[in-house]
């Protein structure tokens, strides 16, 4: 096919990385974007505000020469920082080598750079607040909305890329065809964001390269370091249940939970009954479909395939690499064969980031805080530290190395078993 039509529904974070994948090898591309541009604008309340980018998220963006623009925007995060109830803090490495870090960055700035770097392409033309109505599959034709004028438009493309999120349009299409399975899980818990301010001379108030972690059991908060030297912490709570989203009412139950559960957060944070009230509680899923093609002409990629919930930091991670092996692919094989064959190679992988995902939850709001846990994560780093060939934590997989996901799942379940017999030959515990 001579000049295809390629269209991309959705410019955040994987959209506007995919586009200029495409413009680099010289394809021209067409992406819609609900949403005004995010360089204009504040950053969007309800969504998250910064995140941990690591390994694959990265790798992804060497690969288009987009790192060197990113970097002086992240901060390190070399372990997590647990802060205990009675105010003692503890500081767990994530890692067995130096480069084992995470960096924190803001959601915006990420898209903003992505979308200043897509500018520089005559391949790739974006067109803020067009949101996707529909897509006729059979037709191939997309439908959009303009925000300003509400006129309604259509446009045939050869190729359509569904990158527009969790509550993707572009999937409701593949969910008319037959055999076509999708699930939606909702966790129990909400999560609710507060800004934890700098110092008056512009200091951080917490350990700046920390992952901020206070587990309690059932819920926890945390708090990853911004640019400014403020922290954004987030709440991970029980909607109904005691304590709950739906039981903190008043300013005063607000104030009392804060200050019972997170004291030292609670001083540092100064107006936390305000910003409970004023800020959005937001929901989590893990959202599983399959396939993720209609034929060769459509693909669903990042949150619109796989959402998960954010415990491993891993949505745009797996989202970015879900772009980097797309093109590994298109290079190879071409695009038809590329996106029929995209699922078949990765799906497996996202279920397996997905079913992780929530499991670190339970490590993060409980595990970290307990003295067994804490002496299996010694001898894991002990092991990997003497054998960094043949011994790898699922922690150091996942966020320091590229091993596919699903591989990562079953090593990690024979990490156990091999910590076990570790235990019983040196009657470690
Ligand atoms: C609280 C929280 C914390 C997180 N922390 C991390 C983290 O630390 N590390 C990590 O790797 N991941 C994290 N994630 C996950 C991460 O946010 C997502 O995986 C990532 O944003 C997925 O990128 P995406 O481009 O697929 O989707 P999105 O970023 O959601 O982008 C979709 C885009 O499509 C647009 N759109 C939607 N509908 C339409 C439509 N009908 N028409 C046109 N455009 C449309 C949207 O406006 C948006 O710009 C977190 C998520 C949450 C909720």
């Amino acid at each position: 096919m001579s000049n295809p039509k390629v269209a991309i529904v959705g410019a955040g974070l994987c959209g506007s990385l995919m586009a200029i994948y495409f413009a680099q090898r010289g394809w021209h591309v067409d992406v819609f974007e609900y949403r005004k541009d995010v360089r204009g604008v504040d950053a969007d309340a309800g969504r998250s505000i910064n995140m941990a980018l690591s390994h694959r998220g990265i790798e992804a963006l060497k690969q288009i020469d987009m790192f060197a623009a990113v970097e002086p925007y992240m901060i390190p995060m070399k372990g997590r920082a647990v802060h205990m109830q009675d105010g003692s803090i503890s500081f767990q490495p994530y890692g067995t080598q130096k480069n084992h870090v995470i960096y924190s960055i803001s959601r915006k700035v990420l898209n903003e750079i992505l979308l200043t770097a897509a500018d520089q392409y005559d391949a790739i033309e974006v067109h803020f607040e067009k949101k996707c109505l529909q897509y006729d599959a059979i037709n191939q034709i997309l439908v959009f909305e303009d925000q300003q004028s509400s006129k309604i438009s259509q446009h045939q493309y050869d190729y359509v890329f569904g990158t527009d999120g969790a509550f993707s349009k572009v999937r409701k299409a593949l969910m008319k065809k037959d055999r076509f399975n999708y699930s939606q899980d909702y966790i129990p818990q909400g999560y609710k964001e507060l800004c934890l301010p700098c110092s008056d001379d512009g200091n951080f108030l917490l350990e700046k390269e920390a992952l901020h972690i206070w587990p309690r059991k059932k819920f926890m908060l945390i708090a990853l370091p911004n640019m400014d030297g403020s922290f954004t912490c987030t709440l991970f709570l029980d909607y109904d249940g005691q304590p709950g989203f739906d039981d903190l009412n008043s300013e005063d139950q607000v104030n009392t939970f804060f200050k019972r559960e997170f004291p030292d957060a609670f001083a540092l944070i100064g107006n936390v009954s305000e910003q409970f009230f004023a800020n959005p509680t937001g929901s989590l899923a893990t959202i599983r479909c399959d396939p993720w093609n209609i034929d060769n002409h459509v693909l669903l990629l990042g949150d619109a395939a796989h959402a998960i919930v954010p415990f491993f930091g891993q949505g745009m991670n797996a989202s970015f690499e879900d772009v980097q092996l797309f093109f590994q692919q298109l290079d190879q094989v071409g695009i038809d064969q590329a996106i029929v064959g995209f699922s078949k190679l990765r799906k497996k992988d996202a279920d397996a980031i997905a079913l992780m995902a929530l499991e670190n939850f339970v490590e993060m709001r409980d595990s970290v805080s307990d003295p067994s846990y804490l002496a299996r994560r010694k001898i894991a780093q002990k092991l990997e530290k003497e054998n960094p060939d043949s011994f790898q934590s699922r922690y150091t997989m996942v966020s320091f190395t590229s091993i596919p996901y699903a591989e990562v799942y079953q090593r990690g379940v024979e990490n156990q078993k091999i910590i076990d017999t570790y235990i019983l030959q040196n009657k470690a515990l």
